[in-house]
């Protein structure tokens, strides 16, 4: 299947935003995701509208602390890999750096964008094959009787895919917003409402309206006392999508010598990837950690806790063992 669609390489957000609301129009911005979209026919267009161009979109800046308490502000054409490679990515928000450094090839890393890492299309083999599945508009699920090793134990409605992106659990356990423009307004609103379930609409995966952007994702600054992970399990070591994964971002009580593994957890933020159509909250297993000490048993409680409920397709029963060992590992590296 040939595509054919025109091409704009905006100068400007205005011009971008303008564009992007007419005609069913696409942002293109590192092309890694779109452009296998649109070759193989998992959607068309007839106006691709790149924002490649514009270099206001690519810095990674410090907020000062009179700006929402400060932290980190990364703009959405920053690379997965200079994302990755950060010095104050890496020390201050370290599972943003794990999740970033482990997203498919180092040429993809090259090339894909943080936006466009949290913007992309599921990775579902019937949606991206001649499949016309309730999200491109058809009737049916493929998946639910189907081949759905892959798919999920959580969030699933009609509709069972998982959420691909490794940055957006980190982002969501860290607690990122994300900062919108539109042709109307420029808004931002918190990554963990920024994702659509499938029982409210089977067919979006995020609230962006079509003509709107991406433009930057903002962290807060992490207290001193706060230590995150992320790691994933994939079939191939080299790059691989999610079988499971977890993002933990654990805020110890005390200071000095109190503090990290040896003090209660203040505050606990479990997100699991590779098991829901978005980012997944283990909201059980962040209230066992709250006011613990990180041991073995709360670990092991907590791990239990990231999978209950969890309701399983007749070929992924296997990501329940597999998350909870995950987890349990995880918690335990963060405590020692
Ligand atoms: C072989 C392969 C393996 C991969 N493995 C992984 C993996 O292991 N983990 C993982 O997390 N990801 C993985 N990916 C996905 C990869 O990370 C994404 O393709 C990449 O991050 C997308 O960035 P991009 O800039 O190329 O986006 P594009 O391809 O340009 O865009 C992707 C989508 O997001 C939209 N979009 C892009 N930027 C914005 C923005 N600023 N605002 C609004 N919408 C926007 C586009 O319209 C499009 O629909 C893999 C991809 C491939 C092809
Ligand atoms: S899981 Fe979702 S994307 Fe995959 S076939 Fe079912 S409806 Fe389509």
């Amino acid at each position: 299947m040939t595509a054919n669609f025109s091409y704009l390489k905006a100068e400007s957000l205005d011009e971008a935003v303008r564009h992007l609301g007419e005609n069913g129009a696409r942002l293109h911005a590192g092309g890694t995701d779109l452009l296998g979209c649109l070759r193989d026919d998992v959607f068309r267009s007839a106006k691709v509208v790149s924002i490649s161009g514009l270099d206001r979109l690519r810095g990674i800046r410090e907020i000062g602390r009179s700006q929402r308490g400060g932290g980190l502000g990364i703009g959405a054409l920053v690379t997965i890999a200079e994302v990755a490679e950060d010095r104050r990515i890496r020390e201050g928000y370290t599972a943003l750096a794990q999740a970033a450094s482990v997203v498919a090839s180092p040429q993809l890393r090259n090339q894909g964008t943080l936006g466009g890492n949290l913007c992309q299309k599921p990775r579902c083999w019937y949606y991206r094959g001649d499949f016309a599945c309730l999200r491109k508009g058809g009737d049916d699920c493929f998946a639910v009787a189907g081949q759905n090793q892959y798919h999920c134990i959580f969030g699933g409605d009609a509709c069972v895919y998982v959420h691909p992106s490794d940055c957006a659990p980190a982002l969501v356990a860290l607690g990122a917003t994300v900062g919108i423009k539109s042709r109307r307004d420029d808004r931002s609103l918190p990554l963990s409402e920024f994702y659509i379930l499938p029982e409210d609409d089977p067919t979006r995966e995020t609230t962006l309206r079509p003509d709107e952007i991406v433009t930057e994702i903002m962290l807060p600054k992490p207290s001193a006392n706060t230590r995150s992970s992320y790691r994933k399990v994939r079939v191939r070591g080299a790059w691989d999508f999610a079988l499971v994964g977890v993002a933990l971002n654990l805020t110890f009580a005390g200071s000095g010598s109190d503090s990290g593994g040896g003090g209660k957890i203040e505050r606990a933020r479990v997100v699991l990837s590779g098991v829901a159509p978005v980012p997944w909250q283990a909201r059980e297993a962040e209230q066992i950690l709250e006011g613990k000490r990180l041991d073995t048993a709360t670990a092991s409680a907590a791990a239990r806790a990231a999978t209950a409920g969890a309701d399983v397709l007749a070929h992924n029963g296997y990501k329940v063992p597999l998350l909870q060992g995950l987890v349990e590992e995880e918690l335990l590296k963060l405590a020692g």
